[in-house]
């Protein structure tokens, strides 16, 4: 590795560590995310950082799993009942 791609190469690892987001950006970007994977498109493409931060936040993930299981029943049709909901959540 020459010396330019090496501190490309640092350059992109410190990138990537400031480009990490919050719990509440996640929290506004997790809809969409959802709504990427409803829509049959490659939502860890197009939102990585979100991706990552759901690998690495279980708080984060287990909303995440909640709106795709919710998003996941609206799609079938039919809202989910109050026992579904009360399922999902715990
Ligand atoms: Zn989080």
């Amino acid at each position: 590795m020459d010396r330019n791609r090496f501190e490309n190469w640092l350059k992109n690892i410190y990138e990537t560590q400031d480009e990490e987001i919050s719990c509440t950006e996640c929290f506004d970007l997790v809809s969409r995310f959802v709504e990427l994977e409803i829509l049959g498109q490659d939502a860890e493409a197009k939102l990585p950082q979100l991706k990552q931060h759901l690998n690495q936040c279980r708080a984060c993930r287990d909303e995440y799993e909640v709106l795709r299981d919710l998003r996941r029943l609206e799609e079938k049709g039919g809202m989910p009942s109050l026992a579904d909901l009360q399922n999902s959540i715990q």
